[in-house]
């Protein structure tokens, strides 16, 4: 059965005009740990190239897998992984006081996982809605007395919702606007929903950033597209609304922020989408050139990452890797480390004595970085890297030494840091 499918067009102006930018390794679905090593290395591999559109300049994946497939075996739960909560209470703090909201207005949340950026709004006194194709998240949303529709958003359902419960004053979608294929039915579902004074929130990975900082890791099928303001002005004026916020965001190291209403609706367009329009102009965000210095960049940590490794190995040094992460089977092929690890440490219960798809490495717990002191440890959990080596002082003070893949190849050892 054939889970991908390879799409000819443009997600976002359907122009044919779609041209191969950076060539990557094909890698496992993330996150699919099997209980045996046969079984782990038998998953099979699907496509991450990226492509850039020449009419409209959006950066995408083409290789499209199967959303079922994709997501049946989806296990994060926003409100559980580090900072998120946090983060989307000072989102929705943000977004209520910069637009203020009547009394009684709905808040609908688009892949609202576990009902955790919706929560801050239902303490406020707002109606709220979640809607999310993942089963298990959902459950958790509804249990915890945030009401959630267990399916992926379309137009039918926007228009359901919209005769049932009204038209919704905020929009929500983070993270989620770049994991979706039909982004111009779910911006039609959005604009179904919204009341003439509404506004559309999202959040999403951002390809200035991914340039800037190389951040190879967040590369992966669920990311089918990564926003840039050139690309999704257009997009949005097509669909009738428009942009009138952008904001740079930390999360996940480069996430755009982007508020957009109906055309026409209650608020001015700020100066920020014009200034952010500038300077991707400005760095050439909108050619292909900057996506091919890209992917030179990445080509040469590769080589400089799997010369070092395979040196390492040759001296019969055991390399092992920190964190079942999600961005793990993409960092190993992408940077050349396939083959050179031999285990993972991680506690999550769910991975602990598992096989990590595609190599089918042993996952282990990080108790046992201090048994087994592999001289070399690769952090494959890249956002926590800081934390993790505060963690482990001891095993650096031992002798070990941590290998930080991004943005610059590194080693941190008990005589201080080098380039690899
Ligand atoms: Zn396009």
């Amino acid at each position: 059965m054939l889970h991908v499918y390879h799409r000819s067009t443009c997600r976002l102006c359907n122009s044919p005009n779609v041209e191969l930018a950076v060539k990557l390794d094909p890698i496992p679905l993330a996150e699919n740990y099997t209980l045996t090593r046969e079984e782990a290395r038998e998953t099979p591999c699907f496509p991450v190239d990226l492509y850039m559109c020449a009419d409209c300049g959006h950066v995408q994946q083409l290789d499209v897998v199967d959303a079922d497939y994709l997501w049946s075996k989806y296990t994060y739960f926003s409100g559980a992984a580090k900072g998120m909560p946090e983060h989307f209470e000072e989102v929705a703090a943000r977004i209520m006081k910069e637009f203020p909201l009547p009394e009684n207005s709905l808040v609908v949340d688009i892949g609202s996982n576990d009902g955790s950026l919706l929560l801050p709004f239902q303490k406020a006194g707002l109606r709220v809605l979640g809607v999310d194709p993942a089963e298990a998240a959902a459950a958790k949303a509804n249990d915890r007395g945030v009401p959630t529709i267990v399916a992926p958003m379309s137009l039918e359902l926007a228009r359901r919702i919209r005769a049932e419960h009204g038209p919704a004053r905020v929009v929500c979608m983070f993270n989620a606007f770049a994991h979706m294929d039909n982004l111009q039915e779910m911006l039609d579902a959005i604009a179904t929903l919204l009341d003439k004074d509404g506004i559309f929130v999202f959040e999403s990975q951002y390809i200035g950033d991914i340039i800037e900082k190389r951040l190879i890791a967040t590369i992966f099928h669920e990311h089918m597209s990564h926003h840039s303001a050139v690309a999704l002005e257009p997009f949005f004026r097509r669909h009738g609304m428009e942009l009138i916020d952008l904001s740079r965001a930390p999360i996940q190291h480069g996430s755009i922020i982007g508020v957009a209403q109906l055309q026409g609706g209650a608020h001015a367009a700020r100066p920020s989408v014009a200034a952010l329009l500038e300077m991707e102009r400005r760095q050439g965000l909108d050619k292909i050139d900057s996506l091919r210095a890209f992917a030179a960049d990445i080509a040469d940590m590769r080589s400089r990452i799997h010369a070092w490794a395979q040196a390492r190995r040759a001296e019969g040094a055991v390399l092992a890797g920190y964190g079942a992460a999600r961005s793990g089977p993409t960092l190993i092929a992408q940077l050349g480390l396939t083959g050179m690890l031999e285990y993972v440490f991680d506690d999550h219960p769910q991975k602990v004595g598992r096989f990590s798809s595609g190599e089918g490495l042993p996952i282990v717990p990080t108790r046992e970085l201090y048994e087994r002191m592999p001289p070399y440890t690769v952090i494959l959990a890249w956002v926590h890297a800081a934390k993790i080596i505060q963690e482990h002082r001891k095993y650096v003070e031992q002798g070990g030494a941590f290998v930080v893949l991004c943005p610059e190849p590194r080693l941190v050892t008990r005589d201080g840091e080098s380039p690899l």
